[in-house]
């Protein structure tokens, strides 16, 4: 159940097999959005769910078996499943969601894990099905959804349709169900995770932490969303100066010639180089 080919290899191997044309998910001739391996199945039963919402456990359950029925009469199967487990360079699998050459995402992910270990790389505990199906739960993948595109914990609980304290508590249960420590995580560990293991869409968009990581979910001291590093930074957003407060004008100053002036102003952003990054917005007369 190994795979020594790279990717592109293995790929063209599949599709150049003789009898390519005959595998089982291939559009049937009469109905292109069934499988001539069985008309009664659309092709999506192959592929990752990608509907809005989460999918059934059962309802996923089904269609992923009568998926591997399919294969299991396949005339490309064993090349299929050699691309199916077929790794990138930097050690994930090409094909990492959906059903090929008979086996789920997650037995696929299992047999890297288990290749990687028996070759001494270190290997990401793998989530079991069930898990996997708690995962996929309607509220979890609005969270999840919501968690790749923001990365303020309020906005994520407003994108995912819930308040900030039911949002946080399923990221800690998304944390545990896919076999990282809430502790420890970061937020963008967490979905990388999720779409290594299919409970993402594979082109959802992560928007990046930024220069320190975010924690996953809130630990168990009770801080909520918080930056992890060693020296836990802290951002501090510094007042700006009281007379120049927004609404107020700037004071007038003499002008060459007699009279007064009184300066334009303009915004003036600046992050000073301290242990602890602090960003401070201050106003100050345009040149
Ligand atoms: S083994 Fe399964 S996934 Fe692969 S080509 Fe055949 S039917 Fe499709």
């Amino acid at each position: 159940m190994t795979s020594t080919l790279t990717p592109e290899t293995a790929r063209q191997q599949l599709e150049e097999h003789r009898y390519w044309r005959y595998r089982g998910c291939a559009p049937d001739p009469d109905q292109p959005t069934r499988a001539q391996g069985n008309p009664d199945l659309s092709l999506d039963a192959w592929g990752p769910y990608t509907e809005e919402g989460g999918e059934a456990p059962s309802a996923r359950n089904l269609r992923l078996e009568a998926a591997e029925a399919v294969c299991g009469t396949c005339p490309v199967l064993a090349v299929c499943r050699t691309y199916g487990l077929s790794e990138t360079a930097d050690g994930r699998l090409a094909e990492p969601e959906g059903v090929l050459g008979g086996m789920r995402s997650l037995d696929r992910h299992k047999a890297l894990i288990a290749r990687r270990r028996e070759a001494g790389v270190p290997a990401a505990p793998a989530a079991d099905d069930a898990r996997l199906d708690e995962a996929r739960t309607a509220q979890k993948q609005a969270l999840l959804r919501s968690l790749a595109r923001e990365t303020d914990e309020e906005l994520v609980a407003y994108r995912a349709g819930m308040d900030v304290r039911t949002s946080n508590w399923h990221r800690s249960l998304l944390c545990g169900l896919l076999g990282l420590d809430k502790e420890t995580a970061s937020r963008q560990q967490l979905l990388e995770r999720a779409r290594e293991l299919g409970v993402l869409p594979a082109g959802a968009r992560i928007t990046p932490d930024g220069r320190w990581p975010i924690a996953a979910a809130p630990n168990t001291d009770g801080s909520r969303q918080r930056r992890i590093a060693p020296a836990r930074p802290v951002q501090l957003i510094l007042p700006g100066f009281p007379h120049l407060a927004r609404g107020r004008r700037a004071p007038a100053t003499p002008a060459a010639g007699g009279g007064t002036r009184r300066p334009r102003l303009r915004i003036v952003r600046t992050v000073q180089p301290l242990t602890l990054p602090i960003a401070t917005t201050v106003l100050e007369p345009a040149a």
